[in-house]
Parts: structure tokens; sequence; C-alpha cells
């Protein structure tokens, strides 16, 4: 750890956001808090923060609006362009004020300088704010603190940039159907999805305290990706306040999410034809953010034919699980007219979370619209 860093946090700084620096009861979930931001860190990446940062760093920067706009990244180790964005964003300010003070959460650089999504011995650092299903782990009192440090700071608005392992666009997703939270999400895309599972998401906690979306910015690593990420962060920080006006609606394609796949914890599957349980077409995600009719093909079974994909409803709709996947002559079929998301080729994300989501078009009441 550097020496710079180390003496900012043993001087326990007597600012409000300074008198935080406290243990929590475990390990790497130690909040850190600093009143600026080193340079130095402008040229580290992802995968090297621990050498320079003790554990998750909550960082103030002054801008010329007092009310923040707080920014997370790395709630998930391997999802890298939202540090490489807030790096981006920062460079391209130096030497001159920002216009809104701004508030970065670094998260799980262990995770990080291992290249996972979360370590085994930890839990995912973005189910586990206010209203998740894990109230009891040490990562749950971390995202206490910081919502509750943060929303006394009354933030502007909030923002979690994440990536995503399938082929998707680039989209916003946000918690509640506010026009602030969908002014906001319109900055980085037309495309928005809503949801309220899983819980325990940074943009439902702290979409209880200001507008808040979450970025999904397509595979980490994209420069491309990077650029938008920090052109989103610019336009946010500049928003003197939010149009009074709705989104008109040409400009927006809300979605829903209906249904979470799942592949049971003890079934197999394979991309690539070869025997298991599930074998998913080999180019799955290629079906992302389509418009799929009744029937459409995602895969075949093998094994003895007996396994089933677990579906679970992800939303408020009436989402009946049984009504969404047909099992006929040996094939996965959708059962109905549906816009998957995040369905990915990562053996590994389908093992950590899941196969995918399935997505209906919704009006701004959250209602379903009909043939979606
Ligand atoms: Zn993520």
């Amino acid at each position: 750890m550097e020496e710079y860093l180390v003496r900012r946090i043993d001087q326990g700084d007597t600012k409000r956001m300074g008198e935080t620096i406290r243990r929590t009861s475990s390990a790497g979930t130690q909040l850190s808090c600093f009143e600026d931001f080193p340079h130095e860190l402008l040229d580290v990446a992802a995968c090297d923060l621990w050498r320079h940062l003790p554990g998750p760093s909550l960082f103030s920067l002054p801008g010329r609006d007092k009310r923040p706009l707080f920014v997370t990244v790395l709630l998930h180790g391997n999802e890298n362009t939202g540090w490489s964005a807030i790096q981006e964003l920062l460079r391209q300010h130096q030497g001159r004020d920002l216009p809104r003070r701004l508030l970065v959460f670094v998260g799980n650089i262990d995770a990080a300088k291992a290249d996972v999504r979360t370590l085994d011995n930890q839990t995912d650092y973005n189910r586990t704010w206010p209203g998740t299903r894990y109230p009891e782990a040490p990562e749950a009192e971390l995202m206490r603190q910081i919502v509750d440090l943060v929303a006394a700071e009354r933030p502007f608005a909030s923002v979690d940039i994440h990536n995503n392992s399938g082929n998707n666009p680039h989209y916003g997703c946000v918690n509640h159907l506010g026009e602030n939270y969908l002014h906001l999400a319109r900055l980085f895309s037309r495309t928005v999805v809503f949801f309220t599972r899983p819980v325990g998401v940074q943009s439902a906690a702290m979409g209880a305290v200001c507008p808040a979306v979450t970025l999904e910015c397509g595979v980490p690593g994209s420069r491309s990706a990077t650029a938008h990420a920090a052109q989103f962060l610019d336009a946010a920080l500049s928003l003197d306040h939010f149009p009074e006006h709705p989104v008109p609606a040409p400009d927006l394609d809300l979605l829903q999410t209906a249904i979470i796949l799942r592949v049971p914890p003890d079934a197999s599957f394979t991309y690539d034809g070869s025997d298991a349980d599930f074998r998913f077409a080999s180019n799955i995600d290629r079906l992302n953010f389509s418009e799929l009719e009744a029937g459409t093909r995602l895969g075949t079974l093998g094994g003895n034919g007996d396994r089933r994909l677990a579906v679970i409803p992800g939303g408020e709709f009436d989402a009946d699980a049984d009504s969404y996947i047909d099992y006929v002559d040996g094939e996965i079929r959708l059962a109905q007219s549906a816009i998957p998301a995040m369905l990915t080729l990562d053996p590994r994300a389908v093992r950590l979370d899941c196969l995918g989501y399935l997505m209906h078009r919704i009006d701004r009441s959250g209602r379903r619209i009909a043939g979606s």
C-alpha cells in the first residue's frame, strides 16, 4: 500500500465523511473514506487497485454544485468499465472544477485483483444493499454505512456502473418509474429496463434516496464502453436540474424483466452441441434485445431429457412462470413472445447468476404493452 494513502486514513479527518473510518466485523469490508482523489490513481488499472487502497473506498471530490452525484464502480470485480470511466472523466477535468460534487465508491477491489465478479468467501457486492436477502453479511453492513453516509449528503442522483457477459447493447436499468429516474437513464441509452428482482442491488437502495440508475456497458475492457460511460457521467455532472417535462414516449424503449432463467445447480449444460442436460444454441446471446415470437428455439434437451430450466418470476407482472418455456420433441422453445436480455455464453455467469432474463415492453405505469 502506498504511503500517501495510509497517511490520509490515519489522520481520521474530522469532517463528516472522515469520521466514518471504522472497522466492520470482517476483514475486507472495512470502508476507507478519502476527502480527495489521489492523482496517482488515474493510471492504476482496476486489477492493481489493491496495491494502493486498503479495501472498499469512498472518495469525495469537490464541485461547484454541492449536491453530489454518487457513482459506484467495481461492485463486481471483473467489470472494469466503471473504474476506467471515472479515470477518463477525471483526466478530462484535470486542472478545473467539476460542475458538481462527486462521490465515488470503489467496491470490490479484492475481486478485481482476482478478475472475478465476487470471491468465493464474499457475498455479492450488488446483492447486499439495503433490501438484501443477506442482511447479516459483513458486506451488508458495509453497504448500509455507505447509504447512510451518502444519503446524509443529499445526492442529486446515483449511478452504478456494470458490465455483462452476453452480446447486449448498452442500456440503463431503473427500479422506479419516476420521470427523473427515466431522464437519468435516458442520458445513457434509449433502452431502459425496469426491474424489481434481484433485490439488494445498489440502484434499488439508492433509488429510495434519489434518482438512481444502473448502467450496463456491455463486455468489460471496451474503450468505446469506457468513453460512453465517461460521457454519461460528464452529462450527469453537468445537469443543473432534471427537466420538468416527461421523457417523450418515442425517446424511450421501456422494458420490464418478467422471468429469470436459471440452470439448476446439479444440471449440466453445453453450447457446442455435446451431450448435457441442456444443450443451448451456440449463438444464444445473439437473441438478446430482439423481439422473439412464441416457438423460438433456445436449445435442445440432452441427458435423459427430463431436466427443466428453473423459471423464476422476476418482476411485478402476474408472470406465470410455467407459461414461458415449452419442451417439445426434445427442444427448448419460448412458449410466448418475449425479449431476452443477458443470455450469456459464459458458464461461470450462468452458475453464479443466471442464464438470462425474459422481458416485455411496458408503459409508464408499468403495464405490459400487449403483444410484446
Ligand atoms: Zn455487475
